[in-house]
């Protein structure tokens, strides 16, 4: 199939490249000229695993080309929607106007039979409101929604073999005709046996956000669980493995530590919020409200542990940062805990130095105030404090004896509950961690 992406960012570049894997001819159209570059020459412009072969695969074939000019999808019979939304200034509520501007480019170029697939997070209302201009401009094209639920770090297998595919369809001939044509999109997953929901489209906007609004809820569970801990003297991790072996409860995320970032579950419940108020039902969602509190507390206790460990004070204390990326194998710093944790303790007058193994060009650019080192040893040097933000494998593994050389004092801060204790404290150094002693 002819298949156009707008909007090549974390979300749609894999999505390109995964389609044109699919035996698709793709299209992506990304308004930013240096991504679209760097695209066509197959290089990825950002950290995801898998993404640089797959892009050097299929840029081989032919069958994946990038554009800046919405005229080349054109064509096209199916145009996913992949722009971001991300959270207004000074607002809870979405931005959608990058959604708006994809569509009012796309509109001159869609054709009677395309299908426009929103893939983008919005909030329940946008597709009808999208699909009402498209009726206006060309009444044969049909909006459908198929909200995507990848995890960055696992992109292109969780695009390639999803958990479930959600298809929000409009009522009638034209729904079943779209829903005709993403099953051939999505023929070779779906012949894998992959579940499919066929639902309405305010259905298939809404499971997006439920489904990120339990995940953060889940964390924020264990995160206030850890805010027990920390007042009883009880180990969160034990309390952890001990609840999750109920298969109802389950034991993933309910790592407790730092809690959430990114750019999409914080940004998400709060416009999840935002829309419940628009619509009279924001006490369904004020839960969320303490979620999202519980998430941003860890943030400031961590900060509080800092001082508690250097005895009183961090001014002047030379901390080490592991960790820039909101979590593992990404390189994305949007809202990043790691991030936000490094900037609070360099404004309360610690000299900070921050390292991570792919997000160090990102960070610098969000917060060229902060200082960086190419490695954890480089940032360890001389520190009073090691904290460990972001649980990338290589910090997991750093040698506790060997990082002792390193640095002017042994304190670690184990922001996520990823080290092993007696290990760390065996080698002579004093150990703290978010929800247990
Ligand atoms: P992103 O910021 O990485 O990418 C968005 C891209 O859209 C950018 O490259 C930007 O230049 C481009 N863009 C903006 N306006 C455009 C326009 N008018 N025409 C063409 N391109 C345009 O964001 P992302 O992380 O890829 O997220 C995109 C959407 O997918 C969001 O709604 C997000 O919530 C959702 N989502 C993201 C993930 C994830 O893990 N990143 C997972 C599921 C859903």
């Amino acid at each position: 199939m002819r298949i156009s992406v707008i909007g090549c960012g974390y979300l749609g570049a894999v999505h390109a490249a995964c389609m044109a894997q699919l035996g698709h001819d793709v299209v992506g159209v990304d308004v930013d000229e240096k991504k679209v570059a760097l695209l066509t020459a197959a290089t990825a412009p950002f950290f995801e695993p898998g993404l640089p072969e797959l892009l050097a695969e299929t840029a081989a074939t032919g069958r994946l080309a990038f554009s800046t000019d919405m005229a080349a999808a054109r064509g096209a019979t199916v145009h996913f929607i992949c722009v971001g939304t991300p959270q207004k200034r000074g607002e809870n509520a979405a931005d959608l106007r990058f959604v708006d501007a994809a569509l009012d480019a796309l509109l001159p170029h869609l054709q009677p039979g395309d299908v426009v697939v929103g893939k983008s997070t919005v909030p329940v209302g946008t597709a009808e409101d999208l699909a009402a201009r498209i009726a206006e401009v060309e009444p044969a094209a049909t909006l459908v929604w198929n909200p995507e639920f990848l995890r960055e770090g696992f992109a292109v297998q969780d695009t390639l073999h999803p958990d479930r595919f959600v298809y929000g369809l409009p009522e009638g001939p034209d729904g079943q005709r779209a829903r005709a044509v993403l099953d051939e999109v999505y023929a070779i997953p779906l012949a894998e046996g992959i579940p499919q929901v066929v639902t309405d489209l305010a259905t298939a906007q809404l499971v997006k956000v439920a489904a990120n609004s339990f995940l953060a809820t889940k964390i924020s569970f264990i995160n206030a669980m850890a805010e027990l801990c920390e007042a009883t003297g009880a180990d969160v991790t034990e309390l952890a493995d001990a609840i999750g072996h109920d298969a109802r409860i389950g034991r993933r995320f309910l790592n407790a530590g730092l809690g959430f970032g990114g750019g999409c579950l914080p940004k998400d419940i709060r416009a999840f919020m935002a829309r419940a108020g628009e619509l009279g039902a924001d006490q369904a969602l004020s839960f969320l409200r303490e979620v999202d509190s519980i998430n941003l507390r860890r943030r400031v206790r961590m900060v509080d542990l800092a001082r508690e460990v250097c005895g009183g004070s961090i001014v002047g204390r030379r901390i080490a940062v592991l960790g820039a990326a909101f979590k593992p194998n990404s390189d994305d710093v949007r809202d990043s805990p790691a991030l936000s944790v490094a900037a609070q303790m360099r404004l309360q007058g610690a000299h900070v130095v921050v390292t991570d193994p792919e997000a160090m060009e990102n960070a610098e650019r969000a917060w060229p105030d902060l200082r960086f080192a190419e490695s954890a040893e480089a940032a360890a040097a001389g520190a009073e404090l090691v904290v460990l933000a972001t649980e990338w494998t290589q910090y997991r593994e750093l040698e506790p004896a060997h990082l002792g050389t390193l640095v002017a004092e042994r304190r670690i801060l184990d922001g996520r509950n990823a080290l092993d204790p007696a290990a760390w404290r065996a080698a002579g150094w004093t150990y703290r961690a978010l929800g247990r002693q």
